[in-house]
């Protein structure tokens, strides 16, 4: 007798979210691009004790209709690509069938759902089980209540940080996420505190306000510049304001939030001699490109993606950004280094 046997659909599902969800902000993450992928124009986050006890992500998106909530949970289970072709030439945020699948392996979560035309649904899913679902009225759109995030998984409970830290996580997706769509309104709360809120006009400097203030948002001038393959457009702060880490630039491709580092060094290189040691601008950079130039199947959470013309993009960037600081009048580069 053979000893190998293949793991239960729980089982491998477990093993599955520990690469898509990490901590309560990789929950936040999902269901948010879900939303926004639902082309939805309002979303409203609330979390309590930073995630971990309760996530709820509402949106007014496009809803799932009643013969597509049980597949929605399943492993691989998309409505976003269904070929090769389109793996490579991906429009959405999402499209591996992983995110749903994954929490519903680690939490309890209540789905209530509606399209245009259905009668909404209403399911429960516990232990990557449904257990429940049924029709009830609905007003169109999605609502996920994520509770009690990996009750199940004790290991992944205990790698969880303070509150305070997985809070920050939190707080830091949501911003980046809303500036990376600002004609999108979001708000997120936290224990029924207001955290943030959007106003979902489509004006980048005005999220930046929302997210930095009103004196930083001013204190950055906006930037665009295009070659044949990419456009890249957004904000970026003077000289003379600055922080002491990277972690207020974010580089958005197609819509994406990403980690590029070769993008932020890009971006940085365009102030020259201007910025002084250990300071970094604050600055949204928004790229748009052909897909097909982007592989984002790299890794599960899609964070970091490959760019086949990345030196090209960052060459574009470095002279966008150089372009604009000159047609400021900055003080001269001797003086800022006295
Ligand atoms: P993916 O986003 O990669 O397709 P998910 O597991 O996140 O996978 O979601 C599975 C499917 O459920 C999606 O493809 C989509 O059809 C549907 N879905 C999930 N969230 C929403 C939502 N907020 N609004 C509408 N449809 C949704
Ligand atoms: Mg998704």
């Amino acid at each position: 007798m053979g000893k190998i046997h293949q793991l239960s659909t729980t089982l491998s599902n477990q093993i599955a979210a520990g690469e898509v969800i990490e901590r309560p902000a990789s929950v936040v993450k999902e269901l948010v691009e879900n939303a926004l992928d639902a082309g939805a124009t309002q979303v409203d986050i609330t979390v309590v004790d930073a995630g971990l006890r309760e996530i709820q992500v509402i949106d007014n998106g496009s809803g799932i209709a009643a013969s597509d909530v049980p597949i929605a949970f399943l492993r691989h289970a998309t409505s976003k690509i269904l070929t090769t072709r389109d793996l490579f030439n991906v429009h959405s945020l999402g499209f591996r069938g992983e995110a749903l699948a994954s929490i519903a392996a680690v939490a309890d979560v209540t789905l209530e759902t509606a399209t245009e035309s259905g009668l909404g649904t209403v399911a429960h899913i516990a232990g990557g089980q449904l257990d429940d679902t049924h029709a009830a009225a609905v007003r169109q759109g999605t609502q996920i209540t994520v509770r009690d995030l990996f009750y199940n998984t004790p290991a992944r409970l205990k790698y969880v940080k303070s509150q305070q830290t997985e809070l920050a996580r939190i707080v830091d997706i949501v911003n980046r996420l809303a500036l990376a769509h600002p004609e999108v309104a979001l708000t997120l709360r936290h224990d029924q505190n207001l955290v943030l809120k959007t106003a979902g006009h489509g004006d980048l400097q005005q999220t930046l306000a929302g997210i930095y203030g009103v004196s930083t948002a001013k204190a950055m001038v906006a930037f665009a510049g295009e070659d044949l393959d990419f456009h890249v457009s957004g904000y970026t702060s003077l000289p003379d304001t600055t922080r002491a880490s990277r972690n207020y630039l974010s580089i958005m491709i197609n819509g994406r939030y990403i980690k590029n580092y070769q993008l932020v060094k890009a971006l940085i290189a365009g102030y020259g001699s201007k910025l002084m040691v250990g300071r970094y601008p604050i600055a949204v950079v928004a790229v748009t490109m052909d897909p097909l130039l982007v592989d984002v199947n790299v890794h599960p959470t899609k964070q970091e993606v490959r760019l086949s013309k990345e030196a090209q993009l960052a060459a574009l960037l470095t002279q966008t950004i150089r372009d604009r600081l000159a047609k400021e009048n900055l003080i001269p580069d001797a003086l800022t280094n006295l």
